[in-house]
């Protein structure tokens, strides 16, 4: 079966129906876009996946397992296994970049443990690791806000490698980046997809990114899903 299937899932604020009835079963090691306009739903979806939000209505499971029933030390553990990527990044400006990176380690202790925010000899190796994995080695001791959007995204990404998660999901990470960067940026993720095998979701305004970038493409409006399928069967956006 998938790695993860979401089936009906529905979020309501009010009047609005942010997600409405969305079924969706995504396999491991997967490179997803997800497409819409603004209001459209994309950003709750991510955040009922990795269970900032819970839904009002449907079921989500990993494996089989009832993934809206965790609780406690199980929740946070899902939590870690599926890190964020931002659109304003969420990096610690004053900080160094290893640091930034170190940071997300922490999710993998028990929560005492993880509040001291004491980083060991293999908390730096591992952000070393994935700083140099994203060709940011060299920016290690810089501050966070030292670098460009560009690099400070891919830092984002290398803390969210470091959390060893299974799934990533990126929440419009290139929206306030230029070509360029948006480059560098995507090519972070599919590389983080395609060397270790962790499973990507991005929301996307840009249908061409898509296209470069994205085997598969999700398209929502109004809190459905529209399209589901190659990207080439995507129509532009206009
Ligand atoms: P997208 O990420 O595609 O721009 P969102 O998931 O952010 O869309 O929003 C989907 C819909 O849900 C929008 O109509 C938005 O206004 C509404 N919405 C999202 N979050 C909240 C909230 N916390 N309170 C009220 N309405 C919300
Ligand atoms: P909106 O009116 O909010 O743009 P749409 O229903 O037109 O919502 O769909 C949003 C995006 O989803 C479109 O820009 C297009 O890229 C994609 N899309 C929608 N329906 C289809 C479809 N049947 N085939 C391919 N792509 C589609």
């Amino acid at each position: 079966g998938p790695f993860l299937r979401l089936e009906g899932i529905t979020k309501i604020y009010g009047e609005a129906r942010a997600l409405d009835g969305v079924t969706l079963d995504i396999a491991q090691g997967e490179m997803i876009a997800v497409i819409g306009r603004s209001g459209a739903g994309k950003s709750t979806l991510l955040t009922v996946i990795n269970r900032l939000i819970d839904p009002d209505g449907g079921t989500m499971t990993c494996k089989g397992r009832d993934v809206l029933a965790l609780r406690g030390r199980d929740l946070r553990d899902w939590r870690r296994r599926c890190a964020m990527v931002f659109q304003r990044f969420n990096l610690v400006a004053r900080l160094p970049v290893l640091t930034n990176v170190m940071t997300g380690r922490l999710a993998l202790r028990p929560l005492l443990p993880s509040l001291l925010g004491l980083f060991t000899d293999e908390d730096r190796a591992a952000a070393i690791e994935a700083l140099v994995a994203l060709d940011m080695g060299a920016q290690a001791l810089k501050r966070a806000d030292e670098l460009s959007g560009g690099q400070q995204q891919r830092v984002a990404i290398a803390r969210a490698m470091v959390q060893d998660p299974y799934i990533v999901l990126a929440d419009e990470p290139v929206a306030s980046l230029d070509p360029r960067n948006s480059e560098a940026v995507m090519d972070a993720l599919a590389r983080i997809n395609r060397d270790h095998g962790i499973t990507v979701l991005i929301n996307l305004h840009s249908v061409a990114l898509a296209r470069a970038y994205c085997p598969r493409s999700v398209a929502m409006s109004a809190g459905r899903v529209v399209y589901d399928g190659p990207t080439e069967g995507l129509t532009p956006q206009v």
